[in-house]
């Protein structure tokens, strides 16, 4: 009997540190975050923050004529523009990213951005977030964060993306059905 209540007491202990440790992880997840967004802003150069600049003054001169949306992109690779890009408020496909990826690949030659970082005035969206993984940008830097650049339509149809991207594509909100050869015979 003293035996089994050792036990449930040492079962008690082991849960209530599982349990803990949870917790705490949880509690700390958001300053992990928060340091980690510092750390990368500290790595950051002055020609960061100065192509930076110049996508925001350049954007503010496209919104004035009201050609584009308010959104605007660069790719630099070794310091040097390699890729410059509009967001057009007529077309849902070209985003400011997608002209700049497009661009830069006129320019490079090559499908791979790698060594390249693309300075964008909005955060990117799921679309052209792929684009930049599927290119292998290096680095992304934004200055207005999408949840502020869009309104909450847009917001929640991000969302849908993000959350059918870690889904197998049977579950996702947009089923995906796969057909054989012999499906079709
Ligand atoms: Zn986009």
């Amino acid at each position: 009997m003293r035996a089994e209540i050792q036990f449930i007491i040492l079962l008690l202990f082991l849960f209530y540190g599982s349990y803990a440790t949870l917790v705490v992880k949880k509690d700390l997840e958001p300053q992990r975050i928060s340091q980690r967004s510092q750390q990368l802003k500290k790595d950051l150069t002055e020609k960061d923050y100065a192509f930076m600049n110049m996508v925001l003054n350049d954007d503010d001169g496209a919104l004035e004529k009201g050609e584009f949306s308010s959104s605007g992109s660069v790719i630099v690779k070794n310091g040097k523009i390699v890729g410059r890009g509009k967001g057009l408020l007529v077309d849902p496909m070209s985003h400011a990213e997608v002209q700049a990826v497009r661009d830069a690949h006129g320019h490079l030659g090559t499908t791979s951005l790698d060594g390249c970082v693309l300075y964008s005035s909005t955060q990117p969206c799921p679309m052209c977030l792929s684009l930049l993984y599927l290119t292998n940008v290096d680095k992304i830097v934004y200055f207005m964060p999408s949840d502020a650049a869009s309104g909450t339509a847009v917001q929640s149809l991000n969302q849908r993306v993000y959350s059918a991207l870690i889904r197998h594509p049977s579950e996702r909100t947009i089923p995906e059905v796969r057909l054989f050869r012999e499906d079709l015979d």
